[in-house]
């Protein structure tokens, strides 16, 4: 099969080929049983951040449901590179990509025991949609808080990053459908903050940090860096239960993610947080600090798609 010129290549169990090419079995576990994990860095100025951060994160998640994908971290490391080397030609200077491992058991079926015992590896990358998202740096995010519950950690832990988005899937569209441009924000079983479809949530009040504990969602990479970059700023964090009320009393409020950094929150459930404009000072101090991090201004790579 000729690749298109435009074509991107991905890694697909040992060898590098166009995306086209990349075709799983409908027997994969994966696609039977959403039995499989990924992981997502992003690029920054075209050079992965943290990926070393994420494939490490990727492989707890491995570990977690017992699923080999015969690679070495190492491995993981440079098919990653390679993968992302072999496509950069393909975005413009001003653009980066996301960067996915994903790793499913394979066809290899315990209850029917006659499958190939081999792992479906797949790592590929997309371009990030930042015109998409750019208006979320302008405006703030609309958060809402769906009915529907984050996945308990005694059912399926929300600490690994399986390829199971149901949960948040459901979620997500109870709250496009009151809004289209909003984002969920989901509660845990106990009535407290958990996370989002993509995304960690902060909170400032009288110039602090709170953040929900890690046992209730996934420890965001872009989380971590937040934190600690708090921790160079003199400012104190809490990993904590917060519920509605502690939503509403903030000063301040933003999303992590890979792909966003921070972004501001400008209201929980349509009531607005805080009182002066978009980033809060807390909030925009972060955000430079981790621009300084980068060495790049995330924001400026989004707003000037606007
Ligand atoms: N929670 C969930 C459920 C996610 O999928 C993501 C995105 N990986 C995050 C939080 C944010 O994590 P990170 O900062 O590593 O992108």
């Amino acid at each position: 099969m000729v690749q298109h010129a435009n074509e991107r290549v991905a890694y697909h169990n040992g060898e590098i080929k166009p995306e086209s090419r990349v075709l799983v079995s409908f027997r994969d576990r994966g696609f039977k049983y959403g039995e499989a994990v990924f992981d997502t860095a992003r690029t920054v100025r075209h050079k992965p951040f943290k990926l070393e951060e994420h494939i490490d994160r990727l492989f707890r998640s491995m570990r977690y449901l017992q699923i080999d994908s015969g690679l070495k971290r190492e491995e993981m490391l440079s098919i990653s590179h390679e993968v992302l080397e072999r496509n950069l030609h393909l975005i413009a200077p001003d653009e980066d990509y996301w960067l996915f491992q994903r790793v499913s058991p394979g066809v290899a079926d315990p209850f029917l025991s006659d499958g190939e015992a081999r792992p479906t590896v797949i790592v590929e990358c997309t371009p990030l949609p930042l015109r998409a998202r750019a208006p979320l740096y302008r405006d703030g995010v609309r958060v809402q808080i769906p009915a529907t519950r984050r996945t308990p950690p005694d059912a399926v832990s929300p600490r690994a990053k399986t390829q199971n988005y149901i949960n948040l899937q459901i979620a997500d569209r109870e709250v496009r459908a009151q809004d289209p441009q909003a984002w969920a924000i989901l509660l845990d079983h106990d009535g407290n903050l958990a996370e989002g479809l993509g995304s960690n949530i902060f909170f400032v009040r009288d110039g602090e940090l709170h953040t929900p504990r890690a046992r209730f969602v996934l420890p965001g990479i872009s989380r971590e860096t937040v934190i600690d970059l708090a921790g160079e700023e003199g400012i104190a964090v809490h990993e904590t239960d917060l519920d509605l009320f502690d939503a509403f009393t903030s000063d301040e409020c933003f999303l992590t993610s890979t792909s966003l950094c921070m972004v501001p929150v400008a209201s929980v459930n349509g009531r607005r947080i805080g009182k002066g404009g978009l980033p809060g000072p807390v909030t925009a101090r972060l955000v430079e600090a981790y621009k300084r991090l980068l060495d790049f201004d995330f924001v400026a790579q989004y707003t000037d798609k606007l």
